[in-house]
């Protein structure tokens, strides 16, 4: 089955406005694959210009430019523009107009708890994946010197950040009602947040026209509607839910 290429990461930086700090790492994963990875500022090295970002800018371009989708805590207010922001600065290209999936609005609009930082909200679910510890302000000022262990812990800790932020999106998919859809992408009747084909019909939604069927996935608990007439080429029985798994 074909599935979204929905990519989660995180951006490290020294200040929070980009007309004041380079990128330091990028640090991003494939949702549903294994494997984080980091790319910073020190893997593009310019002679005597030891905060030029702009290679790095280039190959995050090019990274992003085959997703579907990106996913970031707080990615609409500061990982996003950030990184549109550097890009511009650097004329290193344009990233496209992609969906940007933010963990932490997705919290803050569906759960009532203290905090909605990524570390807050990844303890409150009890993850298996946490966030890491940073080393505190002692790391960047290290990294930004060049020290090499700096740079390591800091290429470690981005790293573990992506794997908790990819743990908390997983876990808050199912309240997402703008994920690239799976049916869509399969023309198929398969869960659309998370590409199941274990679902299960559980009541319907009576609008003013016409009445909707209500499914449930079995696999990440997502709710969403179906009915066969809705895809947008011409179906088949077969392309809906199993019929075993009715009720
Ligand atoms: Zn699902």
């Amino acid at each position: 089955m074909n599935k979204p290429k929905i990519i989660v990461f995180d951006l490290e930086t020294i200040n929070l406005k980009a007309d004041l700090s380079p990128i330091l790492c990028f640090g991003w994963k494939i949702h549903g694959e294994g494997g984080a990875r980091c790319i910073g500022i020190w893997d593009y090295p310019v002679k005597e210009r030891p905060f030029d970002d702009r290679r790095l800018c280039r190959e995050i371009a090019k990274i992003m430019s085959e997703a579907d989708a990106v996913v970031a805590h707080f990615g609409r207010g500061f990982d996003w523009p950030f990184l549109k922001s550097r890009l511009l600065y650097n004329r290193a290209g344009f990233l496209p107009p992609l969906r940007v999936l933010d963990t932490w609005k997705i919290a803050k609009d569906n759960l009532l708890i203290t905090s909605n930082r990524l570390k807050s909200v990844a303890k409150f679910l009890r993850l298996k994946q946490q966030k890491g510890d940073s080393g505190g302000w002692d790391t960047w000022l290290n990294v930004v010197n060049g020290n090499k262990r700096a740079i390591a812990k800091m290429a470690r800790y981005c790293k573990q950040d992506v794997r908790c932020l990819d743990a908390v999106f997983t876990a808050l998919r199912p309240f997402i009602k703008d994920m690239p859809s799976w049916s869509a992408l399969n023309n198929r009747a398969v869960c659309p947040s998370c590409g199941s084909q274990s679902c299960q019909r559980r009541g319907r939604e009576i609008t003013r026209t016409r009445v909707r069927t209500r499914w449930n996935c079995r696999g990440c608990g997502s709710w969403f509607y179906f009915n066969k007439d809705q895809l947008p080429i011409k179906s088949t029985l077969a392309n809906s839910p199993p019929r075993s798994k009715r009720r």
